[in-house]
């Protein structure tokens, strides 16, 4: 009887299991398609200076406008992209809408414009073409190299053997940023940050649950404390993500991070919506 009930139960959960299967290789083949129909769009989401409220920079969030299932968000489809290989030809789409984008901000703020944050997938950052894409990118697009951020993730950035390791230096050396996303989650060693070519570390979402007054976790705190510390001993700024309250921006300013991503700022929206905050935070349009 167990034993009859045991198999249904597998045979259900296969049946389940494969009509997800199925949903999935039904929207990774779709992509390709839907690049060239350009169903893919940018988001945009202001770093905002924790001391001058500026914006500071602006990090790219890719979405996919899909024609039956509407609005998808980046983790129903860059993990399937990253497994089909297509990241890296999205990839390199939204590096160039980014880049034109933040070009718009440089022709009209000039300096004061504010950079641009664009993620890179693993497989992106060990496409030996990378360096040549983004020099290409940046030169096409007109946009000083100084206004562009690259961000990989701790796992990705650790795990990067040395031909890709190069290839981040050889984009240091032109200028462009590179971060460290969602810093603190994944097993880094903490000695091997010096030796990357990294200018900026984001501090993991997770860590903001613990920050707050009422009920304040000194393990999360405290953690932070000692990621910016080594940050800035390093030379690196430091971007506190998932700030979603006054206090978290409060708190984490005190602890000495320099800007704050989070739905206490903005949400993800359109380059319209990253203008205004630009202007409404005082900086003056050049032109
Ligand atoms: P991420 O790079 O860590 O981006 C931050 C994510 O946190 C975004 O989710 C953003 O919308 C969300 N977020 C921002 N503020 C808050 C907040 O206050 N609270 C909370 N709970 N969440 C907040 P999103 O847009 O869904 O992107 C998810 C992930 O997808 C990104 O995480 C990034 O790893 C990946 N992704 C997005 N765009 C791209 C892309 O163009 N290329 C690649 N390779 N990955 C991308
Ligand atoms: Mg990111
Ligand atoms: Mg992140
Ligand atoms: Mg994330």
């Amino acid at each position: 009887w167990a034993k009859a009930e045991g198999k249904d139960r597998w045979t259900l959960f296969d049946t389940e299991r494969s009509a997800t299967e199925v949903a999935q290789f039904r929207l990774s083949a779709s992509m390709p398609a839907a690049l060239e129909h350009e169903e893919f769009y940018v988001e945009y989401q202001p770093l905002v200076g924790l001391r001058a409220e500026d914006v500071a920079g602006v990090e790219a969030l890719v979405r996919w406008w899909h024609p039956e299932l509407g609005r998808l968000g980046p983790d129903r489809f860059i993990g399937l992209a990253e497994e089909t290989g297509l990241i890296v030809s999205l990839g390199r789409w939204v590096l160039r809408q980014a880049c034109y984008q933040a070009k718009y901000w440089q022709e009209e703020f000039g300096a004061a414009a504010p950079f641009v944050s664009v993620n890179l997938a693993v497989r992106q950052s060990r496409d030996p073409q990378l360096v040549a894409d983004v020099a290409e990118i940046l030169h096409e697009t007109g946009l000083d190299p100084g206004k562009l951020q690259l961000e990989l993730t701790e796992s990705a950035i650790m795990s990067t053997a040395d031909e890709p390791l190069e290839a981040l230096r050889e984009l240091a050396r032109m200028g462009v940023r590179i971060a460290i996303d969602d810093f603190g989650t994944g097993y880094s060693n903490l000695a091997y940050l010096r030796h990357l070519p990294v200018h900026e570390l984001k501090v993991a979402g997770s860590f903001m649950e613990g920050i707050r007054d009422d009920e304040p976790d000194p393990v999360d705190e405290h953690i932070v404390r000692t990621l910016v510390e080594l940050a800035h001993t390093l030379g690196l700024t430091v971007t506190a993500e998932g700030v979603e309250t006054r206090e978290q921006a409060r708190r984490m300013a005190v602890i000495g991070c320099e800007t704050g991503q989070g739905w206490f700022f903005a949400r993800p929206g359109t380059p319209d919506a990253i203008r205004s905050l630009i202007v409404r935070s005082g900086t003056e349009p050049e032109r």
